[in-house]
């Protein structure tokens, strides 16, 4: 008999999960609340950048899955508007040129082969930027993808695979037997597996509460501007120095964790982020912080104060206390694997998180050292 495995959530994540996992043996069904790609995978960005990630592990992910993203196209089937035009970091004043140089000397270390370059040299990579940026850190591998499409494209590439998708079908409860997990409630049905793994994003915290398993993952809200389709004027990913000291929850001068992240989408529309607040599940967009990113974007870009903006979404990041996602089974129920807590680096990961989740479940092992994303270092014997 083949091993039975579910996946809950069907964002880009439990999307990965599944796919990886209908590459083994196993019998997969995926069980979704809405629809694929519902939450926080169809409210974000696309970049895949690894110049933003504090090197460690998370860094050491995110270049295993920036190296699957390059052949995913080709192993899926599908059109995921992979684009590599590289990615830069801002540098307005001398602390933040202090700052980001001490970062890529650690990025170097580690393998990252980004460089800081002046003033000039950024602007003949992007004409348009203003004349008041001093320097900006530069890697031409950084890349993008849709997340939407991603996300669609694994459950596709799965289900020629016979995996079975089951949408607006919201799991209710675990089923619990001696310390094992057997199966899932959803529509008032029982369904039983061997493994459940859960990528709730967001909803990991109450989906785990149903047994009385504390996940600390809560909703980190980022705002987005998108503004109206233009001509092709950005091929790379466009961050500020200020992004990556809100990432980090650095500078208490920053309310609304404002910090700049632009690309352009395939149809033309900037996609101009963003925010980061610790604001619950409450999903509106706040006219002071559009403002705030909006002046913030002119300062960079001054061409955008003549581009009109169509529309403004919010997303909620998975964010755990340690930014590093959560990867792993859980001690005390025998069968029940947990992959969430990806905060905003979710697109970027999510390869090599289905990979080495299909891993731990069907091999018992990775070659990953797994340890820095367990769920026991926020037990309490830990803390
Ligand atoms: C503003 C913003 C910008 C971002 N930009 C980037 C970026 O440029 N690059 C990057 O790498 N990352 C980025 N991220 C982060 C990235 O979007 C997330 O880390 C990623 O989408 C999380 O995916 P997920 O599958 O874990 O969660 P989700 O996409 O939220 O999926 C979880 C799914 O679980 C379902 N669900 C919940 N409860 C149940 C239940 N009981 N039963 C069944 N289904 C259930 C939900 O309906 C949902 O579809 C950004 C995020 C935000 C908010």
């Amino acid at each position: 008999m083949k091993q039975k495995v579910i996946v809950i959530g069907g964002g880009i994540i439990g999307t990965s999960v599944a796919y990886y996992l209908s590459k083994k043996d196993v019998e997969v069904t995926l069980f979704e609340a809405k629809d694929i790609a519902a939450g926080t995978t169809s409210s974000c960005d696309r970049a895949i950048m690894l110049q933003s990630k504090k090197p460690g592990p998370t860094l050491e992910l995110a270049l295993q899955s920036a190296k699957m993203y390059t052949t995913l196209e080709l192993e899926l089937e599908a059109d995921l508007e992979y684009q590599k035009g590289g990615g830069m970091i801002l540098i307005e004043n001398e602390h933040e040129l202090n700052v980001m140089t001490e970062m890529v000397k650690q990025q170097n270390q580690a393998g990252l082969n980004v460089s800081i370059i002046n003033g000039g040299h950024a602007r003949e990579i992007n004409p348009l930027l203003s004349k008041n940026i001093i320097a900006s850190t530069w890697w031409s591998e950084d890349a993008e993808i849709n997340p939407m499409s991603t996300a669609f494209a694994f459950v596709k590439a799965a289900q020629r695979r016979n995996a079975k998708i089951k949408l607006n079908d919201e799991v209710q409860a675990l089923l619990i037997e001696k310390n094992r997990v057997v199966g899932i409630k959803a529509n008032k049905e029982n369904y039983y597996a061997d493994n459940i793994v859960v990528c709730t994003g967001v909803w990991t915290k109450k989906v785990l509460e149903t047994i009385e398993i504390d996940v600390p993952i809560i909703p980190r809200k980022g705002e987005i501007l998108v503004t109206e389709r233009l001509p092709r004027v950005l091929d790379c990913n466009i961050l500020s120095g200020s992004y990556i000291a809100a990432k980090l929850q650095k500078g208490n001068d920053n309310p609304y964790g404002i910090g700049l992240a632009i690309g352009q989408t395939k149809s033309g529309s900037l996609l101009i982020g963003g925010s980061r607040e610790f604001v619950g599940f409450d999903h509106s967009t706040n006219s002071k912080v559009i403002r705030e990113i909006a002046k913030r974007a002119i300062q960079v870009f001054p061409f955008l104060k003549h581009v009109h903006l169509i529309r403004t979404f919010s997303g909620f990041r998975p964010f755990t206390p340690d930014n590093l996602p959560i990867l792993s089974e859980v001690p005390e129920v025998a069968g029940l694997f947990i992959a969430a807590g990806h905060e905003g680096d979710g697109i970027a990961l999510a390869p090599i998180t289905g990979k080495l989740m299909a891993e731990m479940i069907c091999e018992q092992k990775t070659d990953f050292e797994m340890k820095p994303f367990s769920i026991e270092r926020f037990t309490k014997n830990n803390c």
